[in-house]
């Protein structure tokens, strides 16, 4: 599907999945889903017209989206067992990827409607060469008050100093395993020391905000919790439990791996009766810290969710479409807009119009149609294109 300036709603912002594609299919004479649900009769409505000035970007739930995350590549230095199968993925054209240039005006857009923090992701962000002068120009941007990145940390060591001085609040590291063989079984590479020194350097530096994002596997890395909490102790780092989702091609969410928040909260609270429960963000559904410990523990239920009422992101893919929702495959694409001469309302219109649809819950977006095959012509495998 061309990525032309062609939306009934938005002049640029093409509709690009699920409800445009099955809109004779999915409503109220659908036999096969039976009358539309009060989100699907609304969603057929387009968000009220821009005004920009003081304006926010909305849902027809109420949810206000302040917070813009931007996968920066779909390309990766590692192979996740449960995010990237070894030969890759079907990886975004260069020349379809999102410039420099472009990433900072969507930002600029985003936070004249409100939105104040941009996490930047993938893929694996510090792959690509422009990350500082994305970061800069990103803390740069008025309103924008934090800048956060995810990154699976490898190459920290070489970037950790240069980030902090570009201005970056918060680092995410994703490590799943504190053990050198079950890392490389688990990312297909070598690495942890590099990841584990990267962590070293960004305490060294004093980063705002620290955290390490351990998915939870049964039978891979369940027996690591201790060794996680650990790191709390004398670090003011927060180590999150997640749960695993089922967004690789290869699907090991189904082959047993998953693990429940609500059993990892079992385990660690009989490991660690005495810990208390502290305020986390809104995705760290319960956190806790241990006696004596300067980080904290974070659990959170990103499959068995419950938190989507509280949801405040937007989500930019590598190629440049708006994802409202992790679950939901619809997008709506950017990048006609950024290359064809649309202008800041035309990318605040696209963005207000792409959240406006947002379903009520990622149960509710699951439940959409499949437009898999209908996404740019390519079916998204794994996490890195979504930007995680
Ligand atoms: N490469 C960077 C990293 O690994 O931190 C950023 C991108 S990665 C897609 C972002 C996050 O998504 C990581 O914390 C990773 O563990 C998580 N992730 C990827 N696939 C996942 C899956 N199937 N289930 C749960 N989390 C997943
Ligand atoms: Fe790469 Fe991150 Fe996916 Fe691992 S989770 S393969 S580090 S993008």
């Amino acid at each position: 599907m061309s990525e032309s300036c062609s939306s009934s709603s938005s002049p640029c912002g093409q509709r690009v999945g699920a409800a445009v594609e099955s809109a004779g299919g999915h409503g109220a004479d659908s036999p096969l889903c039976g009358p539309p649900t009060l989100a699907e009769r609304i969603d057929r409505v387009a968000a009220p017209p821009l005004e920009m000035a003081g304006d926010t970007i909305q849902d027809q739930f109420g949810r206000v989206f302040d917070y813009l995350r931007i996968a920066v590549t779909d390309r990766c230095n590692l192979r996740c067992v449960y995010c990237m199968p070894e030969g890759g993925v079907d990886f975004a054209r260069h020349d379809t990827l999102l410039r420099t240039a472009e990433i900072l005006r969507v930002i600029r857009v985003a936070s004249k409607l409100g939105v104040s923090k941009v996490r930047y992701t993938g893929g694996e962000p510090l792959v690509r060469s422009d990350i500082l002068e994305l970061v800069e120009g990103a803390v740069r941007t008025a309103g924008i008050r934090t800048v956060h990145l995810t990154t699976n940390g490898v190459l920290l060591p070489a970037h950790a100093e240069s980030l902090r001085r570009a201005g970056l609040h918060g680092v995410n590291i994703s490590l799943d395993t504190l053990d050198p063989e079950r890392f490389s079984k688990c990312t297909r590479r070598i690495g942890l020391e590099q990841v584990l020194a990267g962590l070293e350097e960004v305490l060294a530096l004093r980063f705002p905000s620290v955290k390490v994002n351990v998915v939870a596997m049964r039978g891979f890395n369940d027996d690591e919790m201790g060794a996680f909490v650990e790191l709390t102790r004398e670090a003011p780092i927060t180590v999150r439990f997640i749960e695993l989702m089922p967004f690789d091609a290869s699907q090991i969410w189904r082959t047993g791996r998953f693990l429940s928040m609500e059993r990892m909260l079992a385990r660690f609270t009989q490991l660690h009766p005495q810990s208390e429960v502290v305020n986390g963000s809104s995705t760290e559904h319960m956190s806790f810290r241990l006696p004596g410990c300067a980080g904290s523990v974070a659990f959170i239920p990103s499959y068995t969710r419950d938190f989507c009422n509280d949801c405040t992101r937007i989500r930019l893919t590598a190629d440049g479409r708006i994802r409202n929702c992790l679950y939901s495959e619809e997008e709506f694409g950017l990048l006609g807009c950024l290359r064809q001469d649309g202008t800041d309302e035309d990318i605040a219109q696209t963005l207000k119009d792409a959240m406006w649809a947002k379903p009520e819950d990622g149960r509710a977006a699951q439940q959409q149609p499949s437009s898999s095959q209908e996404t740019n012509g390519r079916v998204r495998e794994s996490m890195a294109q979504i930007g995680g």
